[in-house]
């Protein structure tokens, strides 16, 4: 049997941790620059779209009273961290599966309700809990969960029963459907986890192998579990303070994001085996991306550097202004042990200097240390501080900023 764990809301709920003030209040917490939101809490979801530009909804936010917080990511993966460690004390086997999320190994030794309780007591954040016996019907028992009384146990009951619930869960809502997929399968007049579970056999032929599991894991039929649960690609890009027209300013906050992007791989202890670097203009045909292929699966951050350094030039045009840049990687996959490589030297002295990087901004604060390509000009320079107006205290990882009891 398997549980998924999901935070209610969780960055609001974080912030509610530290300033029970909030909580009784409409809350929106901003992406990095306040530009957009990009949590909410469960009041103002049907009014305030997911993602949305603040400037958009400002009318809104001001009619219900909406409190914005700017995004504090230092709190927030504190928080998370300590929820993980919490549920790692219940469970066998726990697979973090996002900065909110958790898949459990569920041995039935506690009720879901027990496991509720425990993280809000040792963390203060409130969770949904589905379990049953696939992945997919885990995640959707905790989608359902969300609405009732945030825990889902479809363990016990009859396939009757769990059809029932089934049928209240949207298609789009299906953990691997989701809001791309829906629109097609609502053409086909399947509206919901229900409708896809029972689709015939002679109609599934027609769907895509990563359908059909969905399909399986619905009639409780595993197929995932040993599957590895790494991300497909990870992302790192932001957009400048000021519009940016420089060569040398756009290579260097590429590196950045290229070296931010070598340590979160390092973390998940994943390498990538190939590397997009893209600017924009800001308007919708001012998007320009180039990739290439590594020559081997890579965490090193100088690999990636290296990478990027050769594709600034195709990607940069004199005389445009650019208003963001980013780097993604893609084709990961787990590190390797290497043991029979010609180049293991090589490979382990670049081991060694990243492992050294980390452990320095691991002691004195993320990038204490940086590569020199990552220095560029000002307006480049992606580790200046972003715009954040309404930023809470880091209350649990700067001690200057601990929260104050009077
Ligand atoms: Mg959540």
């Amino acid at each position: 049997m398997i549980a998924l764990v999901d935070c209610n809301n969780f960055f609001v709920s974080a912030e509610r941790v530290f300033d029970p003030s909030l909580k009784h209040k409409s809350v929106a917490v901003l992406s990095s620059n306040d530009g957009c939101i990009i949590a909410r809490s469960n009041d103002i979801k049907p009014v305030i779209p997911m993602g949305v530009p603040v400037f958009k909804v400002r009318d809104t936010l001001k009619q219900h009273g909406v409190v914005l917080k700017s995004s504090n990511f230092a709190l927030y993966s504190d928080m998370s961290r300590r929820v993980m460690a919490t549920l790692a004390r219940l469970t066998p086997q726990l697979d973090a599966y996002s900065i909110d999320e958790a898949f459990l190994e569920w041995p039935g030794t506690y009720t879901p309700e027990a496991v509720r309780q425990t993280v809000h007591r040792d963390t203060g954040i409130p969770i949904s809990i589905g379990v049953a016996s696939t992945r997919t019907l885990a995640k959707a028992a905790t989608e359902l969960a969300k609405h009732g009384n945030n825990a889902l146990d479809f363990t016990g009951m009859n396939e009757a029963d769990i059809d029932q619930h089934l049928c209240r869960l949207p298609v789009g809502e299906v953990w691997g459907v989701g809001s791309k997929l829906a629109p097609f399968f609502r053409t086909r007049r399947i509206f919901t986890a229900y409708d896809l579970k029972t689709l015939p056999e002679g109609m599934r032929r027609q769907y895509p192998i990563t359908v059909c599991r969905v399909i399986s894991e619905l009639r409780g039929q595993p197929t995932d579990h040993h599957a590895p649960l790494h991300p497909k690609s990870m992302i790192s890009t932001r957009s400048f303070d000021q519009p940016v027209y420089d060569q040398s300013a756009i290579s260097a906050a590429l590196c950045s994001h290229g070296a931010h992007l070598g340590i979160k791989l390092r973390k998940a202890q994943l390498t990538a085996s190939s590397i997009e670097a893209f600017v924009s203009t800001g308007k919708k045909e001012g998007r320009y991306s180039t990739a290439c292929t590594l020559s081997m699966p890579t965490n090193d951050t100088r690999k990636l550097i290296q990478a990027i350094k050769m594709m600034v030039s195709r990607l940069y045009t004199p005389g445009l202004s650019y208003k963001k840049a980013g780097v993604m990687v893609a084709r990961l996959s787990p590190v390797q042990q290497l043991t029979l490589d010609s180049n293991e030297a090589a490979l382990h002295h670049g081991e060694k200097i990243n492992t050294a990087v980390d452990a320095i901004n691991q002691k004195w604060g993320a990038r204490a240390i940086r590569f020199a390509d990552e220095v560029g000009s000002k307006e480049g320079n992606i580790s200046a501080t972003p715009q954040q107006t309404f930023r809470s205290p880091r209350y649990t990882t700067v001690w200057k900023e601990l929260k104050k009891v009077t």
